[in-house]
């Protein structure tokens, strides 16, 4: 069954996960390589429309991050990702670099997949992120359910906090949006040690000393019954992009 590695899927603040950060692969590409990983990634075809458009995660202003995904039938990519080869000078994995650049930024003809769940394969994208200490070292937290996020509130009580952003159930660790960017990473029980504070993301420790930690399970992990997978994927992609950062 054909699977696409997916290229350029970036950690979002608003559903905090372990894909990698674009801010930590800036450099490494020669101008040789970007000008034919730029013409390659705008020669692909659209496999999926989305209804909301991206934002970049420099925060730069760019607002036409486009709406779709594209692929070359081995990859793929939301259209925005030029924008962040281009403007930000991010690298991409060796191996689609390198491909870009024998295939001389030229997309051969392919036969496109159809949509579907579980076409993604994003197992290669985050090895390579975490290999170049892009990802973010959240194994064993998830997005909480409302149910679950309910449950955490009543614990916190009367505890100042904004949003609750992650728990992990094996170890009742929750992580605290606490406002202006800043972080709390505090575990629910009683006796429990000191929360922990971080002014952001940027200070969240790397993944790195695991080499195959488990991803960050989002809910809805499968889409329901007959359900398109551009629908599903829609509902995901907006749920995380729901919130632009305020520059
Ligand atoms: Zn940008």
């Amino acid at each position: 069954m054909t699977r696409l590695d997916v290229l350029g899927f970036w950690f979002s603040p608003d559903a905090p996960s372990e894909l990698p950060l674009p801010q930590r692969l800036v450099r490494g590409l020669g101008a040789d390589e970007r000008a034919a990983v730029l013409a390659y990634l705008r020669a692909g075809t659209v496999l999926v429309t989305f209804p909301d458009p991206s934002f970049c995660r420099f925060a730069c202003g760019e607002r036409a991050m486009g709406t779709r995904d594209l692929t070359d039938g081995r990859w793929v990519w939301p259209e925005g990702l030029a924008h962040y080869v281009e403007r930000h000078d991010v690298r991409l994995p060796p191996t689609f670099t390198a491909h870009a650049v024998e295939a001389n930024g030229v997309v051969a003809p392919f036969r496109a997949p159809k949509p579907r769940f579980g076409l993604y394969d994003r197992s290669a994208w985050l090895a390579w992120g975490r290999a170049e200490r892009a990802c973010l070292d959240l194994a064993g937290f998830e997005l909480p359910d409302p149910e679950v996020r309910e449950r955490i509130a009543a614990d916190l009580g009367a505890l100042p906090y904004e949003h609750i952003l992650l728990c992990n159930g094996a170890t009742r660790e929750v992580v605290l949006d606490v406002g202006g960017g800043a972080l709390e990473l505090r575990q629910v029980k009683p006796g429990a040690p000191p929360p922990r504070r971080f002014a952001g993301w940027h200070e969240w420790p790397v993944s790195g000393a695991r080499a195959s930690s488990p991803s960050v399970a989002h809910p809805p992990t499968k889409p329901g019954r007959g359900v398109p997978m551009a629908e599903f994927l829609a509902a995901l992609r907006s749920k995380q992009e729901r919130d632009e950062p305020k520059p």
